[in-house]
């Protein structure tokens, strides 16, 4: 069966190299980050170590989700007071549901948590850039921060396309902080297209 043969390839990917890049020792401390200020770039000084804790939740839950034949992407909601409010990974394939990526589906889950809509002063940290409907939906949340690790030229939509905090009509504009743990979520997609590549192209 298909699903189960790929779900081997990519675990032994994991098994390979996966589980090593997991750990923060192994995140790049030269890694930049940064925020957005409307149209403004603004580089910071590195040293957030404790965000790190946070985006290690958000790459477990990638590795989970390539580990159900799902693009590993991975987020975690963390409410003002460093409460984890929502974990969680892409449901695509499983939802059968275009929507369900990870962002989504943890902001649901953390509104639900905490019985409200919106969910003022939480960070939402995400290994992947999101796209433009994942930026819109952080920005409906009233979410006070996004942390993401690498970026996406290809579908992203913070600081890529459509640009969706940028947009003058965007009413609320969280905080953005790019490239952490840009390494580890890098392999994790690296490691789940290759495996898929191969699938494709085995008779
Ligand atoms: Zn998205």
């Amino acid at each position: 069966m298909r699903q189960t043969v790929w779900s081997r390839q990519i675990r032994k990917q994991f098994l390979v190299g996966i589980p090593r890049t997991l750990r923060r020792s192994s995140v790049k401390p030269e890694c930049r980050t940064h925020v957005l200020e409307a149209n403004r770039q603004v580089t910071v000084e590195p040293g957030m170590s404790e965000y790190f804790n946070f985006m290690e939740l958000a790459l477990v839950e990638a590795a989970k989700a390539a580990d159900r034949g799902e693009v590993p992407v991975g987020a975690a909601v963390v409410g003002p007071d460093n409460a984890v409010l929502a974990t969680a990974g892409n449901r695509c394939r499983e939802f059968n549901d275009a929507t369900a990526h990870a962002e989504v589906l943890a902001i649901r889950q953390a509104c639900r948590s905490i019985g409200s809509h919106r969910l003022d002063g939480a960070s939402l940290y995400v290994t992947l850039e999101p796209c433009a409907m994942c930026a819109g939906a952080i920005s409906l949340s009233r979410i006070s921060r996004l942390y993401f690790g690498a970026e996406d030229p290809k579908s992203g939509g913070v600081e890529h396309g459509a640009r969706v905090f940028s947009h003058p009509q965007c009413h609320h504009r969280p905080d953005v902080y790019g490239g952490i743990g840009a390494a580890a979520s890098e392999s994790l997609l690296d490691a789940f297209f290759r495996a898929r590549r191969r699938e494709f192209a085995t008779p």
